[in-house]
């Protein structure tokens, strides 16, 4: 039995029967979508693909891009130079709004057209050609496979989008746009225009969702740091003017496109991605929002949710009787991030005694330590030892190096009885 799947399977036979909503028709090829085209798929942070309904239909990726080709900017730019070409403020406009920063012409956000547009153009590379290349590279990278663009929808759009290039050419005559807006549109057509599946949408959320490392490749695409921030900006402004209504009800960084795809990354946990056609008026697929809000709901995925992930940090904190010398002891597992660091030392300080004593620290079975708690952590060891505790840590990992504030005055060892035997002698 897989609840995984028999999950998913459920929400997709409840959610099929919706018929509300409006296939996209504004681009001429989309209209030919199959309205009862429903598929979800869920990948997980270990790789493992779970499905629901028809999830290989190909269809055109449109605005899911968006975050993606955001991420690569990043890459490209760094944080700072993409701020200054595009903004991060949920702009509550429709997709195609003039959403344009009085003064400067700086689009409100890289989720809207013009800020993708923006976006596309802000891709480092020698022309037109090598930027297109770089955009389908990035999403073949962040999806695990060669994508490619469906000619079809490319030249329907190409031949129908004047209010794309309306914003492109408003933009560079503000001064905001780098490329000429004609190529600009162009690339940013032939960028909705590439053609994947709900599997394919699936491995890409899971991939931002995993701090930008591809779960099922195991290839990195993009850097933590960047990934972080395309996905507070998916929080913000990935779902239009409807965002702040999502971010409440479903609570999931999302992008949602034309052509009815829509994915939502659960950090740490998983991506998911639900395609069908019709859309509602904020040009939302219908049935994948009520998807995804029964998923959240089913699951408390909501980023704000509390979910006790922390709770078993610390597993032990006793006193230890040890050659007739008394030694506290704290044991941790997993890793040690700032919740995790707090607990630890909190045990800590619970075992101190008073006066000079003797203390060891079990990290064998911790497996990372992140920089800003490794330094609280050194910080707290040296003052221990400073004020005259005979301390030591097991550990295998070397903490130190991320932290490194003071030159190290307390034992390591490798294993938690070496540690106690040491710390219950006199000796050196
Ligand atoms: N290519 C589409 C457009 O620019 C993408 C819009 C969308 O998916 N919301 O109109």
């Amino acid at each position: 039995m897989d609840p995984v799947t028999d999950s998913l399977n459920e929400i997709h036979r409840r959610f099929a029967a919706l018929r509300d909503g409006r296939v996209a028709d504004y681009i001429p090829q989309l209209a030919l979508a199959d309205p009862d085209d429903f598929g979800i798929a869920l990948v997980s942070m270990s790789g493992h693909t779970y499905r629901a309904g028809r999830t290989d239909s190909a269809f055109t990726i449109q605005s899911v891009s968006k975050p993606f080709v955001y991420a690569l900017a990043l890459s490209d730019l760094g944080a700072r130079e993409t701020l200054r070409h595009v903004g991060v403020e949920p702009s509550g406009n429709a997709f195609n709004a003039i959403s344009l920063e009085p003064g400067t012409g700086r689009p409100a956000n890289p989720m809207i057209n013009a800020g993708a547009i923006a976006t596309t153009a802000l891709v480092r590379a020698d022309g037109p050609a090598e930027r297109f290349a770089r955009v389908l590279d990035c999403l073949s990278a962040f999806a695990g496979r060669p994508l490619d663009v469906d000619e079809e929808v490319y030249a329907s759009e190409a031949a129908t989008g004047d209010h794309n290039r309306a914003l492109a050419y408003l933009m560079r005559s503000a001064g905001s746009l780098r490329t000429d807006p004609a190529e600009a549109a162009d690339t940013y057509f032939r960028q909705c225009a590439v053609r994947v599946t709900a599997v394919d949408l699936a491995v890409m959320a899971a991939t931002l969702a995993n701090g930008g490392r591809n779960p099922v490749t195991g290839v990195r695409v993009v850097a933590e740091p960047d990934a972080v921030r395309t996905l507070a900006v998916m929080a913000t402004c990935g779902m239009y003017d409807a965002a702040g209504q999502w971010l409440l009800d479903v609570g999931l960084p999302a992008k949602s496109g034309v052509s009815g795809g829509l994915i939502a990354a659960s950090p740490a946990r998983f991506g998911i991605a639900v395609h069908s056609p019709p859309l509602d008026p904020s040009g939302n697929p219908v049935r994948a929002v009520a998807a995804l809000g029964e998923m959240s709901e089913r699951f408390d995925l909501h980023i704000m949710h509390n979910s006790g992930l922390h709770a078993a940090t610390v597993t032990g904190a006793e006193r230890v009787e040890r050659d007739g010398r008394t030694i506290g002891v704290v044991t941790a597992q997993g890793s040690l991030e700032f919740t995790e660091t707090e607990a630890l030392l909190y045990a800590l300080q619970g075992l101190t005694p008073p006066t000079p004593g003797r203390l060891v620290l079990d990290l064998t079975a911790v497996s990372t330590v992140l920089p800003g708690p490794a330094t609280a952590l050194v910080a707290v060891l040296a003052d221990l030892v400073e004020r005259g505790h005979r301390v030591a840590v097991a550990a295998q990992l070397v903490f130190e190096e991320a932290g490194e504030t003071r030159p190290r005055t307390w034992e390591v060892f490798d294993s938690r009885e070496d540690a106690l035997e040491w710390v219950a002698g006199d000796g050196d």
